[in-house]
């Protein structure tokens, strides 16, 4: 059987973090959706189409990635999808301590959507999309922690 994973999140922006959980995540399963969740009450950095955008031009040469937006709970998103696993990140124990009480209650809403925790490479530790923004916004080189093979120039233009 096709083994799926949804990873969900904002990414605004994606970056070299994200990246590289995704790459790891292809090690365990075959197919991974990165779901860009649409919060109609927060208005974001980017435009979700923008980020949906910018992803897609990062797993431009890769068939197991597919890019999505969604609205619902994320649990519901993965049924709608045939996936069985939602993966995350883990940077630290501030992570984990947020990320355990959702895995655990997604758990039980979804009859057994298991959550697939990976940890952070350590070069990317201390990286977050809001320390990307917040380098952004003071017109700060912030290519290092982008993906590599994205189309970013995007940013440089804002
Ligand atoms: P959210 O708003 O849902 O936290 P993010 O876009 O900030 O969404 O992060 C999505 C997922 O990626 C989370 O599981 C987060 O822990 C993980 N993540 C974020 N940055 C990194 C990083 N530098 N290394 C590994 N995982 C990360």
């Amino acid at each position: 059987m096709q083994k799926k994973a949804v990873f969900p999140g904002s990414f605004d922006p994606f970056t070299a973090g994200h990246e590289a959980l995704v790459i790891k995540g292809l090690e365990i399963f075959d197919e991974i959706i990165i779901a860009v969740g649409v919060n109609s009450d927060k208005k974001g950095f980017l435009p979700v189409d923008k980020r949906i955008d910018l992803i897609k031009t990062v797993f431009k040469n890769n068939h197991r990635v597919q890019v999505k937006s969604y609205s619902c709970l994320t649990v519901d998103f993965c049924k709608e999808n045939g996936a069985t696993h939602i993966l995350r990140g883990l940077r630290n124990a501030a992570d984990f301590e947020y990320e355990n009480n959702i895995a655990q209650v997604n758990r039980l809403i979804s009859n057994g959507i298991e959550t697939v925790f990976l940890l952070s490479q350590p070069e990317h530790a201390a990286l977050s999309s809001s320390i990307v923004r917040e380098l952004i916004r003071y017109n700060k080189d912030v290519k290092m922690f982008l993906p590599s093979g994205g189309d970013f120039e995007y940013f440089f233009n804002l």
